[in-house]
């Protein structure tokens, strides 16, 4: 049995410094040496899970294999990893609390005051070190969530303290280097890591996240007044194509320094896959332009995954792609002709979905490459059925009474009124059938894709929409998870495949879809060219 070591990430000063990707970056920089690592996550908010929150405040929910609905952070580690995680990963506020009155209900504390500490802190050092021996972890990078002064994780930050004398631990101080006057200014620095040594903890490196490389000044100041070495402090630079972080962390040795500390095992690392695909997406001279139709296009983080998987494929084929959110609400389909292919994402709710019918309709009858995910493959089931078939379908969701629910719940399904307790939620396998599109995509007759859905394709309806030429592709025991149109340029997918992308190994999906639109780009190129000439 191995004795896992830890790494733990605070930020500190204030939010948005990319604590996500940093330790992203840190899985890979450890993994690639065979170290195995592993993430976990804690986050503040008192809500048990992610499933509850609305992606207009917080960006979107991550489903992990296991069902398990994560903050987005979860997405990037899985990214740059190349690995799934499961729900142990993650901790929040409403986890922990929950748990720990469920525990005094049942009268496991008898008799005691249940406090924070030792109850709160002494749950947290158990489910972390229960989760490394179960992984049999060389190593876990955990994440605290939240900056270093915040009500909200003081009492995990606690407990990160008390792990730190019962086992090994390296703490890693992440803050931000404000410029001012061209000058990078480290009080804002000290101060926080005056804060963090005032908790009981001391930092052993220090990543500064700026928009210049620190001055052999700043790095002296830094490590005379934060009690940390020079060579164990480092740049974190805006980076344009976020991949490259733990390269550039690498480069500036990082590793040696964390191995200074934890003396791990370590095999050398070979970046050539990585490096070769970040070099395809700076050579690639074909573009695409990519419409994802949408109702959360104002947050930048609504969509994160499907934006990377774009990215993904971008890398696999060396062909740059470019993407632009369009609002389905009032939406013009003229407007989607600079497309060279569209997504329809998933989403809840009625507005926007009238906009995003019309445009799966202009993108069907004008061969334009389409990808309907969860909520787009069922309006393109609704759209199929309206201006195919001729009935007027609708989904329950948005139509209570519509005659033709060819969207709807089943049966089993109706009773349960608990909030989240009717969504299909992880990993269900897709069963692909034969002599389809989807089939030649996937090169497999059986995957595994990850679900957020509560409803589905209604079983009564399959017959006639074959029958008026819709493809079902796939079936999960009986329930439709996929569709086709017979002209190959559409594919709806009950699942969301961008949640299992990664970057050197990217969803198939993405990848048929980018090189479609490269097709479709080349003819509508060749079109123009002929009418010029004629
Ligand atoms: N709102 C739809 C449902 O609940 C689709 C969900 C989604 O796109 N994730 O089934």
């Amino acid at each position: 049995m191995k004795k896992t070591k830890y790494i733990v990430i605070l930020g500190s000063i204030m939010s948005g410094l990319g604590k996500g990707i940093l330790t992203a970056s840190l899985l890979k920089i450890l993994s690639l040496r065979d170290i195995k690592v592993l993430p976990l996550k804690f986050d503040g908010y008192l809500n048990v899970d992610c499933g509850t929150m609305n992606p207009f405040r917080h960006g979107e929910v991550f489903v992990l294999k296991d069902g398990s609905e994560v903050d987005m952070d979860f997405g990037e580690y899985e990214r740059f990893l190349g690995k799934d995680l499961d729900g142990r990963s993650s901790l929040t506020g409403g986890k922990i609390f929950k748990a720990i009155i469920e525990k005094e209900r049942r009268g496991d504390f008898l008799g005691e005051d249940v406090q924070f500490i030792p109850h709160l802190t002494e749950y947290i050092k158990e489910h972390i070190k229960r989760f490394s021996k179960e992984e049999d972890l060389d190593v876990l990078i955990i994440e605290v969530g939240g900056t270093v002064g915040d009500i909200e994780n003081g009492y995990f930050i606690e407990a990160m303290r008390q792990l730190s004398s019962e086992e090994e631990v390296l703490f890693i101080q992440l803050t931000y280097l404000p410029k001012l006057k061209g000058q990078l200014k480290t009080k804002p620095t000290q101060h926080a890591n005056k804060l963090i040594q005032s908790m009981g903890i001391k930092p052993s490196i220090i990543i500064a996240r700026s928009n210049k490389n620190m001055e052999e000044e700043v790095r002296k100041k830094i490590a005379l007044f934060c009690n940390v070495k020079e060579k164990d402090i480092y740049d974190d630079l805006e980076m344009e194509n976020i991949y490259e972080l733990p390269l550039f962390l690498e480069d500036q040795g990082i590793f040696d320094s964390i191995n200074s500390f934890l003396k791990l095992n370590a095999k050398t690392p070979d970046w050539t896959n990585w490096k070769k695909r970040i070099e395809n997406m700076k050579k690639s001279k074909e573009d695409v332009n990519i419409g994802i139709i949408g109702k959360y296009t104002k947050v930048s983080d609504a969509y994160v995954s499907i934006e990377e998987a774009l990215r993904h494929s971008s890398a696999e084929l060396s062909i740059k792609t470019k993407w632009k959110f369009i609002e389905s609400s009032g939406l013009n389909e003229k407007s989607l002709d600079e497309f060279d292919a569209i997504i329809i994402p998933g989403g809840f709710g009625k507005r926007g979905v009238e906009g995003k019918i019309n445009a799966i309709k202009y993108a069907r009858e004008n061969e334009i490459p389409l990808l309907g995910i969860c909520l787009g493959m069922q309006l393109m089931i609704v759209e199929y059925a309206r201006n195919v078939v001729g009935i007027d379908a609708n989904s329950l969701e948005f139509d209570k009474n519509t005659e033709h629910d060819v969207i709807t719940l089943l049966p089993e399904q109706r009773s349960i009124t608990k909030k989240g307790a009717t969504m299909r939620l992880g990993d269900y396998e897709m069963e692909i059938e034969e002599n389809t599109l989807l089939k030649e995509v996937y090169k497999e007759k059986k995957v595994f894709e990850r679900h957020r859905h509560r409803y589905e394709v209604n079983p009564k309806y399959v017959e006639v929409l074959k029958k008026h030429g819709l493809v079902i592709s796939a079936y999960h025991k009986g329930i439709v998870e996929a569709v086709e149109y017979r002209n190959r340029k559409g594919i709806g997918v009950q699942s969301h495949p961008e949640l299992n992308s990664k970057f050197e190994k990217p969803a198939k999906l993405f990848v048929w879809l980018v090189k479609e639109a490269l097709k479709n780009k080349r003819i509508k190129e060749g079109l123009l060219h002929k009418e010029k000439q004629g």
